[in-house]
């Protein structure tokens, strides 16, 4: 890595780093001058009590199968396994645990290649900007990320409505949740998990000649609830399909990951948790207003304020929207653009928008000591290219 950001400097070349979308590039990614593809550097260097030093190009689905052979995890299983550790950290990769924060948030040193060619291992204040560094910063090589000792999860999914899910705080009630919201219905496809309980309560007795497992009790309750909400579907793809079985435990890694493919028109937004509810009801209003139809459900999440300075849940509790629209719903996309932006909204970073550095400069109050950082640690501006500079700015 060293030898080739000193030779695209000989060169007068400028590189973007780049993990698992090497092959496919998203926007972040993509540039008219050198692609260093990160994504060869793999292996776990060392773990130890609480800690992990991985090499960035490491997929997170080997990070945690290697992991949980030492029987330690990350505290973060986000729907991406496929993606590098450099590409998780450099974007912000969040999960579902909404006391937790992103992988970003998981750093605890890092080791990178800077614009000049200088390695620089990086901890402290520094490491808040290279948390969600948007390959700005340098090229990196590896990571130390604290772990966890892993807990088996039951996972749960419900048929709810969105008044009971934001009265009940049901996102923030459980070890992990997600919902995914039919907008403007207010209906809800509710999932959670828990920590399995090691020892539970004995069962109640049964009546004699009936077979009463706790899954089929599930698989009969999640029946009853897709019933119900089949019969007045606000689409007809809804209710999405039951991801799990009734009744289903494992480990994290295991079992929360969403097995559906990334969908490149994603909008997504992060808001602060507290404008959720207001900010459905909004876009749902805005949408129906303008006879725009959400044909997918919204899937929110949550997650705690991060410290890293370009972090889009950067100083607050975060409300994760994704709204899967179509290439051809443009004016959708816009609207949850503008109505999200009005609720103190920041794009994620993976989502295609239009922000630049105005925007940058009033919605992160950390973007000036990125620039300081950058300024520092790529001087010459060896990791930009057009995209990234309309972003960041020069
Ligand atoms: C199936 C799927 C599910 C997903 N689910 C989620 C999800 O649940 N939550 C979520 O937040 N996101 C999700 N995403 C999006 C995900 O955040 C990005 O796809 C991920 O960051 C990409 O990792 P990557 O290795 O491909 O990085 P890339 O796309 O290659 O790079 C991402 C950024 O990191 C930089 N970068 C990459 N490698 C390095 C390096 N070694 N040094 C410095 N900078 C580097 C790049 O320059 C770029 O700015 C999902 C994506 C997919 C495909």
């Amino acid at each position: 890595m060293v030898t080739a950001v000193r030779r695209a400097g000989e060169r007068g070349a400028t590189v973007r780093p780049t993990g698992a979308s090497a092959r496919v590039p998203g926007a972040l990614v993509r540039t008219t001058d050198l692609l260093l593809d990160c994504s060869a550097l793999t292996g776990v260097v060392a773990v130890s009590q609480d800690r992990v030093l991985v090499r960035a190009g490491e997929r997170l689905a080997s990070l945690f199968a290697e992991l949980a052979e030492s029987g330690r995890s990350l505290a973060v299983v986000p729907d991406a396994p496929g993606a590098t550790v450099g590409g998780a950290v450099g974007m912000g990769v969040y999960g579902g645990a909404p006391r937790e924060g992103s992988l970003s948030a998981q750093v605890v040193a890092a080791r990178l290649v800077d614009g000049r060619g200088e390695v620089r291992t990086v901890s402290g204040a520094e490491l808040d900007a290279v948390r969600c560094g948007l390959g700005a910063l340098g090229v990196l090589t590896a990571v130390e990320l604290r772990t966890v000792e892993p807990e088996r999860l039951q996972v749960h999914e419900q048929a709810r409505r969105l008044e009971e899910v934001l009265d009940e705080d049901l996102l923030r009630a459980h070890a992990w949740t997600e919902c995914d919201v039919a907008v403007p219905s207010g209906q809800v496809i509710a999932r959670w998990a828990d920590p399995v309980d090691p020892d539970p309560a004995p069962a109640p007795p049964r009546a004699e000649g009936t077979v009463t497992t706790r899954a089929a009790v599930r698989a009969e309750a999640w029946g009853r609830a897709v019933s119900r909400l089949a019969s007045n579907p606000p689409w007809a793809s809804w209710p999405p399909p039951a991801r799990w079985s009734a009744g289903t435990e494992g480990w994290p890694y295991e079992v929360l990951p969403d097995p559906q493919p990334w969908d490149p028109d994603t909008a997504e937004w992060a808001i602060p948790a507290e404008a959720l509810g207001a900010a459905l009801r909004e876009l749902g209003a805005a949408a129906t207003a303008r006879g725009l139809e959400l044909q997918r459900p919204v899937r929110v999440r949550l997650g705690a304020a991060e410290t890293g300075l370009l972090h889009p849940a950067y100083g607050r509790d975060t409300a994760w929207l994704r709204i899967r629209t179509r290439a051809s719903q443009e004016p959708l996309r816009r609207l949850a653009g503008a109505v999200l932006e009005d609720a103190s909204g920041r794009p994620a970073w993976t989502s295609r928008h239009e922000w630049g550095p105005d925007e940058l400069a009033v919605a992160y109050p950390g973007a000036a000591e990125f620039q300081r950082v950058r300024d520092d640690y790529d001087p010459d501006r060896r990791f930009t290219d057009p995209n990234l500079e309309r972003i960041l700015g020069p």
